[in-house]
């Protein structure tokens, strides 16, 4: 079972494929406590707010109420809700914190494609043709640290950047990571005019790839 805070179809706003529609679960746990995290409503799994998937499917603004599913409860939501978008997006919370094999060969036999936004603090449990793009949370409250196995399995790693600091530790993270076959992308915290400045003069230099949020700038979710 899955324990998912939200389900809604919407165009996937960051990294590689920003523009492309996209159905996201939102999978409720984190334990990691990075301080500007903006979905602080699925930290906790708390017994007592958990509710039937209707009530998940029905919330009108963020909560901390989840429902648990299975892999194969998704996909009929999925057929019942009539969404045509064949791109998932598994988030959180910390997706990592389940095994996602079942759930992703599931919807990959259904002909969807998957993607999976990891802070890369838990071990990756992902099939093989699953896209895994890792934000590297790094010093974080929870006192996790970053796996190299989450980074050496990353298709794209994308890292938050508000101060040149972010930059020194992603290039120490990179350090042991062979990035010859990763895309790698900086993305501003909180679309800070001073962070996305930061982070297009590193790309530059770095001849990495920006990412900006684009939902948060066209006011979609
Ligand atoms: S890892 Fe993601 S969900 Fe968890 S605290 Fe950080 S930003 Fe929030």
């Amino acid at each position: 079972m899955y324990k998912v805070n939200e389900i809604f179809e919407t165009i996937q706003g960051e990294g590689s494929f920003t523009g492309v529609p996209a159905i996201f679960i939102r999978l409720q746990g984190c334990p990691v406590g990075c301080s500007w995290c903006d979905t602080k409503h699925t930290w906790a799994v708390n017994p007592d707010l958990q509710v039937k998937l209707d009530s998940v499917m029905a919330k009108s603004a963020e909560t901390e109420q989840w429902a648990a599913i299975t892999a194969e409860q998704l996909l009929a939501l999925f057929q019942e809700k009539g969404y045509q978008a064949r791109h998932v997006v598994i988030t959180g919370g910390e997706p990592c914190m389940y095994d996602l094999n079942p759930l992703c060969n599931t919807l990959h036999a259904a002909g969807y494609q998957t993607q999976i936004e990891t802070s890369g603090t838990f071990a990756v449990q992902v099939p093989a043709k699953s896209w895994v793009t890792v934000s590297p949370k790094v010093n974080m409250k929870g006192g996790y640290k970053v796996l190299q196995s989450a980074l050496d399995r990353a298709d794209e790693i994308k890292h938050p950047v508000a101060m040149d600091k972010h930059i020194e530790q992603l290039l120490q993270l990179l350090q042991q990571t062979d990035i010859s076959n990763k895309l790698i992308y900086l993305q501003p915290i909180s679309q800070q005019a001073k962070a996305t400045a930061l982070a297009i003069s590193y790309c530059k230099k770095y001849n990495w790839r920006l990412s900006v949020q684009v939902h948060k700038y066209i006011g979609i979710a």
